[in-house]
């Protein structure tokens, strides 16, 4: 029935020139020709899903369009072309070319106008997430093509429906409303409403052995489905659910001045999710544990899990709506998620200081691969989709939106939001490109935002800048800051407002800076009391790395926690970290500021700021003798902290940084007996997942009763989804170094780390800091295997991967493993996997002083 390319029956086909094939992947040409010949695309899928996870599933899809130009032939996108059944053109069975990815229809089987093509095909299951009682599809970038035949581009936006037809007994959700369900024999026959126009990889559905729970808010219904076990952990949480998608919801039509475009409104927790969340119109997927949060949840969660739902509810608009046309401008709809995320979170937390939450949540993250020779540019060539994970990570999660909070800034907030308006009501159910959106700002302001987006979305990288301070008498003579490129044979010159901090005797004093060319003066300091301390990321503004000029880094290293101002003391937190990456000052000194400001530090968000580089400064920046003499005094900080903390949230934020770092016999036997729940800690309710925490990190430090703990535990555990994940992570916390290499083989198994967040948990405890000598045999491997776990894997998991093996790491012996790696790259190893590497490995290099 199905000619390949490799097969004899390709000699019998009337075929095109080999070239004119297209090539594994989405490639853009192809997409681009697509794009340009084919109209009113519609899909009709139906599935029939089997209550066995191994037995295959089948389907039938009836794709419907019109066609432009039916001289020449037409490729389908579909993986397991050797599982199609049959194919149909119209009422005429036609024999299609396989290649690598693709169906080719020949242009016989073609006609100008309308077009109707049927597959009847075995489903792959790479992009199916099948587990024994459920199923859920994730298809982005474009990973539809893995399961049925399919246009996998952005831009062939298409009509759905769907029917399944699954075991009774399970429940099922899609992008449309169900609109019937039948019962028969056994199985449960659904059907879903037709859709608006929406891009493959926005299509979803999921079914299995799910719980229902519905609100209704403002007038609409919201429908949860989940698989948690725990009815008090439901209870404790749907409401604030149920609130906060409503009150995204709300802003966002005000915001936008669209109304919801979708219909019903449905979510689904999904138990350890690939990601955080994912924005299918209609039926948005999250991590169950982002949104199901147990008592013992911090401010930081419990903000998280706000931005989380704020994020996907903008996608409805920004990406679902109105989408890019390409995955090169996939970071568009991820910059004005979080974007509007961060301005949709602040009514719902009046407490909170949205400033230094917009600081913390985005200046620490984009640092960390902005500062590396790994970099990218917020907006990145793709010439094939098979590439469009690697352009996902902190670049366009954090520091896109930093830019984006500039051009509101440069255009003001109306004029921002009036063109933001238009933009989507120009393209509503179409595409767009990042050139379309700066070319209707552009009108609303007099800045040249054609060089201003040059540097800060085209090119990679940030400004070094640097302090030139004049004293002279006790007063300040000049004040003036220059800045330069870190690659500078490219000489590029950042744009940006600043806002200098100064620590007067009298007080804090802010002066804004507009820094445009190589160097900019500060004429308003002129006179002014010579200052404890300049700080050019004052008021959590400026983007770049910082040099502080010595004096001032001097000061801060010593006396940071004095400042009063909590924004302030944020933005120096994240320079001094930098200023201790650079070698400017030791980590020993960060790590005793640290120990001197936990017990002063009034502000959540920066305390939790300030025990996280604790903690990266104590694994990975200590010297082992360093570590040993401190434990003591830090342990004792951390439990005063813990005893003296006011909240739930704080004991436990102050909790698992003393679980994190624990090392002495004392600490460890009261976490024990904490553990076994023969002492507890005043003011903190522990939940399973934090006894599951404890029990993995006590094992890890191999306790005499660690097999016992492990084997407690794992009993203890009553969700079925979470004894599953630890027994699969089990054997990497094992004290015998066999049973480690045994779970580390096993990840060679692409079957074996379908579950991504499993077999990231088991890798990063196999790197544990404590176990990092033992562990540095498997770095070699974990990196020849980059590719494939790319090649495999969903978006982010080839860097997670790459995290996972390294960041345990800071010796010199693992640190020359990666630069012989990487200087033995052979000549076509893909560029961004490089780039993976070089990020990842960025805090390995300066930790053990090896030169990359
Ligand atoms: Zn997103």
């Amino acid at each position: 029935m199905l000619a390949t390319a490799a097969g004899t029956a390709l000699n019998m086909l009337p075929l095109q020139p080999a070239e004119t094939l297209p090539g594994p992947g989405i490639p853009r040409a192809l997409a681009e020709e697509r794009a340009g010949r084919i109209s009113d695309l519609r899909y009709d899928l139906r599935f029939s899903i089997p209550a066995e996870q191994t037995s295959p599933i089948t389907g039938r899809v009836t794709i419907v369009f019109g066609l432009a130009d039916a001289t020449r032939p037409l490729a389908l996108d579909f993986a397991s072309a050797n599982s199609v059944r049959t194919v149909r053109a119209g009422t005429r069975a036609i024999a299609p070319l396989s290649v690598p990815d693709h169906l080719v229809i020949p242009a016989a089987d073609l006609r100008e106008g309308r077009n109707e093509i049927v597959v009847e095909f075995t489903a792959g299951d790479a992009a199916l997430n099948r587990n024994p009682e459920f199923l859920y599809t994730l298809f982005v970038p474009a990973r539809a093509h893995l399961t049925f035949p399919v246009f996998d581009q952005p831009d062939l936006k298409a009509r759905w429906t769907l029917g399944l037809d699954v075991p009774a007994g399970w429940q099922a959700i899609a992008n449309g409303a169900e609109t019937s369900r039948r019962e028969a024999g056994g199985r449960l026959h659904l059907a879903f409403a037709e859709t608006e126009p929406l891009s493959t990889y926005l299509f979803a559905f999921a079914a299995g052995r799910f719980s229902t729970e519905t609100a209704d808010r403002g007038g609409r219904t919201f429908r949860m489905l989940h698989r948690e076990t725990d009815a008090a952990k439901v209870t404790r949480n749907r409401e604030a659910i149920f609130d906060l998608h409503a009150a995204a919801l709300a802003w966002l039509e005000r915001y936008t001045g669209i109304p919801y475009p979708w219909g019903k409104f449905d979510f689904l927790l999904v138990p350890s999710f690939q990601f955080g969340g994912m924005e299918h119109p209609g039926a948005i997927f999250y991590n169950s544990s982002a949104l199901l949060l147990d008592p013992s949840a911090t401010q930081n969660q419990k903000l998280g899990r706000a931005s989380l739902i704020a994020h996907e509810t903008a996608h409805m608009w920004f990406g679902d709506l109105v989408t890019m046309q390409w995955f090169n401008d996939v970071w568009m709809k991820e910059v004005f998620a979080n974007f509007m995320a961060a301005k949709i979170v602040n009514p719902s937390f009046p407490e909170i200081n949205h400033e230094l939450r917009f600081l913390l949540a985005h200046y620490p993250s984009a640092y960390e691969i902005d500062r590396t020779p790994g970099t990218n540019a917020i907006r990145q060539p793709l010439d094939n989709l098979n590439e469009a994970g690697s352009l996902y990570g902190a670049i366009i999660y954090q520091k896109a939106p930093i830019v984006m909070r500039q051009l509101e800034g440069l255009l003001g907030d109306a004029a921002f939001r009036d063109g933001l308006q238009q933009y989507l009501r120009a393209h509503r159910f179409a595409n767009s490109t990042w050139t379309d959106l700066i070319a209707l700002m552009d009108e609303r302001t007099a800045e040249d935002l054609a060089a201003w987006s040059r540097a800060w979305v085209d090119e990679a990288g940030r400004p070094i800048i640097t302090t030139e301070l004049k004293i002279d008498n006790g007063r300040v003579v000049s004040l003036a800051f220059a800045q330069r490129d870190p690659f500078a044979r490219r000489g590029l010159v950042w744009n940006q407002r600043l806002q200098v901090t100064l620590g007067l005797p009298g007080g804090l004093r802010t002066l804004p800076v507009r820094i445009a060319e190589g160097r900019a003066e500060v004429p308003e300091a002129r006179g002014l009391p010579a200052p404890r301390f300049v700080l050019p990321s004052g008021a959590g503004v400026g983007y770049g790395g910082f040099e502080l000029d010595a004096d001032s880094l001097r000061y801060l290293v010593a006396d940071l926690p004095s400042i009063d101002d909590p924004l302030t003391r944020g933005a120096a937190w994240i320079t001094v970290w930098e200023q201790m990456l650079e070698r400017r000052t030791p980590a020993t000194l960060v790590v005793d500021l640290a120990l001197k400001a936990l017990p002063h530090e009034s502000d959540e968000q920066n305390l939790q700021r300030i025990l996280g580089y604790m903690r990266q400064a104590y694994w990975s920046f200590l010297e082992a003798q360093d570590r040993g003499r401190t434990a003591l005094r830090l342990e004792q900080v951390l439990r005063d902290g813990l005893a003296a903390a006011p909240t739930p949230s704080l004991k436990s934020a102050w909790f698992s940084a003393l679980r994190d770092v624990a090392q002495t016999g004392a600490t460890l036997a009261w976490l024990e007996r904490v553990w076994r729940k023969t002492e507890s800690v005043p003011g903190l309710t522990l939940a399973e997942p934090d006894y599951i925490a404890l029990a993995l990190e006590l094992a890890v430090r191999e306790p005499a009763a660690w097999q016992q703990i492990l084997d407690e535990q794992l009993a203890r555990i009553e969700n079925p989804d979470r004894k599953d994940r630890f027994a699969y992570v089990r054997p990497a916390l094992s004290a015998d170094p066999g049973v480690r290499d045994a779970f580390f083989d096993r990840l060679g198994d692409v079957a074996a780390r379908r579950r991504e967040a499993w077999a990231l948990e088991g890798l990063t405890y196999l790197h544990h800091p404590l176990r990092a000598a033992a562990a540095e045999k498997y770095i070699p491997r974990s990196l020849a295997m980059l590719r494939e776990i790319q090649r495999t894997g969903d978006i982010f998991f080839p860097k997670r991967w790459m995290d996972a093996t390294l960041g345990g790491h800071s010796s010199a012996a693992s640190a020359r493993i990666v630069s012989r790696f990487l200087a033995e790259l052979p000549r076509d190893y893909p560029d961004r996997l490089r780039r993976v590497i070089l990020s990842s490995s960025d805090t390995l290099f300066r930790a053990s002083g090896v030169d990359r």
